[in-house]
């Protein structure tokens, strides 16, 4: 049964936030040249820990993970699970959603399950999510409604009071659910290629990942999203 893990295990609320080690950027060194000085250092110290790293990069790309999350600064993809360049092919859009019309994020999965072959997909939303806050409520923020839309639809028999975590999970499955009967993927598992597609959510409040025990790795497995819906509105009520 789906349910929020999130309250069964609350971690403890962070003292400080983590901030990067180096200084911020101000606007008397400007945000450009900053980058570009950051960049640098970035560089010169991956290739002291990985001296084949960048070589083996230009060759091109064999990433065994393709990871859909939301685009909030606060999760980034490739530091909060402690990846290297090279490692995971991502898609990132307002509040990880999936649906099918949106031909950018579908694009993506199409490339990196039938070119990249990748055989973990990752949909990883995350706890205080501002694009499904903002679908719960009423105000508009202009064009960006549009694209809200397709979370309000998520929402429809939430009540205001409920958790906004437990949105936050039900938006994760039901872009699992939607992924997964997509034709990209259905016809990958019909040939036999092997895609487990997981559903995630992140906590800023002690920077880990739970595992939302939803895998699905079968045409048959879909079967079990519906069920871990059914069971999270069962829960809700
Ligand atoms: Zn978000």
């Amino acid at each position: 049964m789906l349910q929020s893990i999130f309250r069964k295990k609350s971690p403890q609320s962070a003292k400080t936030p983590i901030r990067s080690a180096v200084p911020s950027i101000t606007q008397d060194t400007g945000v450009q040249h900053e980058l570009l000085r950051r960049n640098q250092g970035w560089a010169d110290q991956v290739v002291v820990q990985q001296p084949t790293i960048f070589e083996e990069c230009a060759k091109g790309q064999q990433p065994k993970i393709l990871w859909i999350g939301c685009a909030d600064s606060r999760v980034p993809p490739e530091q909060i699970v402690s990846c290297a360049p090279g490692d995971i092919f991502v898609h990132r859009n307002i509040a990880n959603v999936c649906i099918f019309s949106d031909l950018n994020s579908l694009s993506v999965v199409q490339y990196a399950v039938e070119v990249l072959k990748v055989e973990e997909i990752i949909v990883c939303g995350h706890y205080g999510c501002g694009g499904v806050k903002a679908a719960m409520g009423n105000q508009s923020y202009g064009m960006i409604d549009n694209w809200l839309s397709n979370i309000k639809s998520v929402y429809h028999k939430l009540e205001q009071s409920e958790q906004e975590n437990l949105m936050v999970e039900l938006n994760v499955a039901n872009s699992v659910n939607v992924l997964c009967q997509t034709p990209i993927l259905q016809n990958a598992w019909a040939q036999g290629q092997p895609i487990t597609v997981h559903g995630w959510s992140y906590s800023f409040e002690n920077g880990r990942i739970y595992d939302l025990n939803i895998q699905i790795a079968s045409p048959n497995d879909i079967e079990k999203t519906d069920e871990y819906r059914y069971d999270l509105n069962k829960f809700v009520y």
